[in-house]
């Protein structure tokens, strides 16, 4: 064996405890490290061609890379809409590369009964009834791409064309409708082959970032006999909007269409009864994304999809070969995701289900929403500043009160960063730059908002 590797083997004990020490020490330390990292990174070095083992790599990355690495994972990084990691989504992510299991098959493991353990958790979480199967993707952008995948199959069995034989050339254009469809969802449709200009964005409701019902039955109606797809937004990025489920769902009584709801994050509303109903008739949708490491505070690489169609799943995503074994009546996982070799990385959020029930992640939800609230408020107050949207939940979105072009709201965002105190990303909405700052972050609360206030001041 390579001596330096053979060294690592001996002292396995010592080297984990120096690494977790470590990591303890950058997890205590998150409240007091900036917010985002130094902005240059450090010269590119050659690969070595003898290694010195893992103390001395250890030692180099602390040195050299670590001091650009974002404060992501504490209370007050407020970009995209990200999360941090509980302390047992952390163990259990640690977890999965320990035992580095292979969930794609049952042949010599029950671990892919422990993802669907999770599964079954999380279908209670979100009030889906046993007629959603689910697995776990890798984030909600791959979660989107194999419902659509599973509604391009669908589209294909209404025209008597199975696509995961013949292909999309068998098939002609398909429609997709929605309202303020996220950027992976055009991302989907290009991977599949559908197209983005497949999409029609259909008209919003005044002032919001919800889909006009009428107008989609309209489209609907103009569209009678054709298979469509219909991708409804359960909490848009900017504003957290809803797109009335309940009314779409409604529509498929008259109408034949493949309901995809892509809820990342907002399908979280679901765990708290002051906003659940805003996720009424999630379970009637056809094929459902959920995002893991939004908004369930596990580390990344961790969504899921359901659909109420796996026989389809198993179309598209069938892997056959003799030494996997043949799709089972309860079919691995191998037969119905993308990848066919993946991590055990249900184990993160098994963890943090096990450590802290609905009734801790209910909490997350309500703190968040009670931080974003607290926020919303002092910028509401503030003379030189402008709230685009009432603060729906765990988002606030808003603009430079005096002529908020790209440039200016731009360099406004560029100092807060620069303060290593908070970071809030930008966005265009309706038609105006602005500010989000999204609380997703299992740390954060109110006490957290003087702090964030104080850098947004500050930048002004
Ligand atoms: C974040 C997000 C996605 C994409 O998620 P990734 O995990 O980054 O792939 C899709 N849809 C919505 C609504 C989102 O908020």
């Amino acid at each position: 064996m390579y001596p330096p590797l053979q060294q690592d083997r001996s002292d396995l004990e010592q080297l984990l405890q120096d690494t977790c020490r470590y990591a303890t020490e950058v997890l205590t330390g998150i409240d007091e490290r900036p917010v985002t990292g130094r902005a240059t990174s450090p010269t590119r070095v050659h690969l070595p061609e003898s290694g010195h083992g893992l103390s001395a790599a250890l030692a180099d990355f602390q040195s050299r890379w670590a001091p650009g690495f974002s404060g992501c994972a504490g209370p007050r990084y407020l970009g995209f809409v990200t999360g941090g990691a509980t302390p047992a989504a952390l163990a259990g992510d640690w977890l999965t590369s320990t035992f580095d299991q292979n969930p794609t098959s049952a042949l010599d493991s029950t671990a892919p009964d422990l993802e669907r353990e999770t599964l079954s958790w999380l279908r209670a979480l979100f009030g889906l009834s046993d007629a959603h199967e689910g697995t776990f993707v890798t984030g909600a952008t791959m979660s989107n791409m194999v419902g659509l995948a599973i509604a391009r199959e669908w589209v294909g069995e209404q025209r008597g064309i199975q696509i995961s034989e013949h292909g999309l050339a068998a098939l002609g254009p398909i429609r997709v409708f929605s309202g303020a469809a996220h950027a992976s969802i055009y991302k989907s449709l290009s991977m599949l082959g559908i197209g983005r200009a497949a999409l029609s964005a259909l008209p919003l409701l005044p002032g919001r970032e919800a889909v006009d019902v009428q107008a989609l039955e309209a489209a609907l109606r103009s569209c009678a006999g054709e298979a469509i797809i219909v991708v409804a937004n359960i909490g848009t990025v900017n504003t957290v909007d809803f797109d009335d489920l309940a009314a779409i769902v409604a529509l498929k009584a008259r109408y034949s269409f493949w309901l995809h709801a892509d809820g990342a994050f907002g399908s979280f509303a679901a765990l708290s009864p002051d906003f659940a109903h805003l996720t009424t008739g999630l379970d009637a949708a056809d094929s459902i994304c959920l995002d893991c490491h939004k908004w369930l505070n596990v580390p990344y690489d961790s969504a899921v999809q359901f659909t109420r169609r796996r026989d389809l799943q198993l179309r598209v995503f069938q892997n056959s070969a003799a030494y996997l074994g043949e799709a089972a009546e309860i079919p691995d996982f191998v037969h119905l995701t993308p990848e066919n070799s993946r991590r055990l990385r249900a184990l993160a959020t098994w963890f943090a289900l096990a450590a802290y029930g609905r009734a801790g992640h209910r909490d997350i939800v309500e703190r968040n929403v009670a931080a974003a609230r607290a926020l919303g408020a002092q910028i509401d107050r503030h003379p030189a500043l402008r709230l685009l949207a009432p603060v729906q939940m765990n988002v606030v979105c808003f603009t430079l009160a005096d002529s908020p072009t790209q440039a200016r709201v731009q360099a406004f965002l560029q100092r807060i960063t620069d303060s290593g105190e908070a970071f809030l990303t930008p966005t265009l909405l309706h038609g105006t730059w602005a500010a989000r700052a999204a609380f997703s972050n299992w740390r954060s609360t109110t006490q957290d908002i003087p702090r964030v206030f104080q850098a947004i001041q500050d930048a002004l």
